[in-house]
C-alpha cells in the first residue's frame, strides 16, 4: 500500500438490529455487554481496514463477529420460526463493479454472511434460499456447519412463546412488539481504495412461517452498495422491501447529490413510517460521512469516522 494510498479516508459503521428499546427494559449488565460486542465488531472491522483491507472484507468480518452475539437477531440468538427453527438470511455487496451475493432460508450455516460472500465471488448468480444455498454451503469446506438448534437461546425460546401467546394465531407482529420480534446485524465501510460496501444478516421475524423473507437478504431492500454510498438497513421488512429502502437511500445520493446524512433521514424519518413500517438504516459515502438513523426508540450501533472518532449508542438519544 502506497503512503498516498493510506492518506484515503477510512470509516466504518456497524448496526445490531432497530426496536422498541427502552431504558428500563435492558438490565446494565445486558447493556455493558452489548456495548463491548459492537466495539469488538468495530475494533475487527476497522483493523482490516487500517491494514489495507477492503470494505468488502471489513463488512464481513465486523457482521460474522455480531453473527457470534446472542444479543442480536442474527446466527446464534437468531429468532425462532412458528414451528420452533432457526432460518436465517444475509446479503453483502461491493459498491465497486456492484457486485453481489445473498442467502436466505439457511439452517445450518453459522455465519451466513461468508456464505452470501462465496456467492458473490465464487458463484455465477445473485441470491441463493434454502436447500439449495444449504448445498452449495456443503461445496465449500471452509463454510462452517452447526446443527439447527445450536441457534437457539433461552432468551428467543421466551418470545417464541410470548409471540405464540399474544398473536394466537395472528402471524403479523404489532407495531409496539417490532422490537422484540424482530432484529438484523448489519455494516458498511470505506475503504483505503474509495471503495464502499455493505453487508447485513438476520434470523428475520419471530413465529414467521411459510418460508417468510424479510428485506435483509434482498438487495437494494435491506442492503446496497454502489460507487456512491453503501447502506444496511434494519426494520419491518415487509414495509423495506416495499419501499426499496436501501436503494432509495443510495438513489438520492446519486441522482439528486443528496447528502447521505439527508437522504438516510428522508427515508427512515419520512418515508417509511409514512407507509406504516419502523426501523431504521446506516449509510456511508466515499467520503467517510456516516449516517446513522433510526424512527424507533432504539438501534444498536456503532461507529469509526475518518478521523479516528468512534462511539457505541443504543437508545435514540445515545
Ligand atoms: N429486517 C429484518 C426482517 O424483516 C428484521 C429487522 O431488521 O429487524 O427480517
Amino acid at each position: 500500500m502506497s503512503a498516498r494510498q493510506l492518506r484515503r479516508p477510512l470509516a466504518l459503521a456497524i448496526h445490531g438490529g432497530a426496536g422498541v428499546i427502552e431504558r428500563n427494559s435492558l438490565g446494565a449488565d445486558a447493556e455493558r455487554a452489548i456495548h463491548a460486542e459492537l466495539d469488538r465488531a468495530l475494533d475487527a472491522g476497522h483493523a482490516v481496514l487500517t491494514t489495507g483491507g477492503t470494505a468488502l472484507d471489513a463488512v464481513e468480518v465486523a457482521v460474522a463477529l455480531l453473527e457470534d452475539s446472542p444479543y442480536f437477531n442474527a446466527g446464534y440468538g437468531s429468532v425462532f420460526t412458528a414451528d420452533g427453527r432457526h432460518e436465517l438470511d444475509a446479503s453483502i455487496m461491493d459498491g465497486h463493479g456492484r457486485r453481489a451475493g445473498a442467502v436466505a432460508g439457511l439452517s445450518t450455516v453459522r455465519h451466513p454472511v461468508r456464505l452470501a460472500r462465496r456467492v458473490l465471488e465464487e458463484s455465477p448468480h445473485v441470491f441463493l434460499i434454502g436447500a439449495g444455498a444449504e448445498q452449495y454451503a456443503d461445496t465449500h469446506s471452509d463454510i462452517e456447519r452447526v446443527p439447527n438448534d445450536w441457534f437457539a437461546t433461552e432468551a428467543r425460546r421466551e418470545q417464541l412463546r410470548d409471540a405464540q401467546h399474544r398473536e394466537q394465531g395472528a402471524w403479523q407482529a404489532s407495531q409496539d412488539l417490532r422490537g422484540k420480534y424482530f432484529g438484523t446485524v448489519g455494516a458498511v465501510a470505506l475503504d483505503s481504495h474509495g471503495h464502499v460496501a455493505a453487508a447485513t444478516s438476520t434470523g428475520g421475524m419471530t413465529n414467521k412461517r411459510w418460508g417468510r423473507v424479510g428485506d435483509s437478504p434482498l438487495i437494494g431492500a435491506g442492503t446496497w452498495a454502489d460507487a456512491h454510498c453503501a447502506v444496511s438497513c434494519t426494520g419491518w421488512g415487509e414495509y423495506y422491501i416495499r419501499n426499496a429502502v436501501a436503494h432509495d437511500i443510495a438513489a438520492r445520493v446519486a441522482y439528486r447529490g443528496d447528502r447521505v446524512r439527508v437522504a438516510t433521514e428522508d427515508v427512515i424519518l419520512g418515508e417509511v413510517p409514512q407507509h406504516g413500517g419502523d426501523g431504521g438504516a446506516i449509510a456511508i459515502d466515499r467520503d467517510g460521512n456516516i449516517a446513522l438513523v433510526l424512527n424507533t426508540t432504539g438501534m444498536y450501533r456503532g461507529w469509526v469516522h475518518p478521523d479516528g472518532q468512534r462511539g457505541t449508542a443504543i437508545y435514540r438519544d445515545a
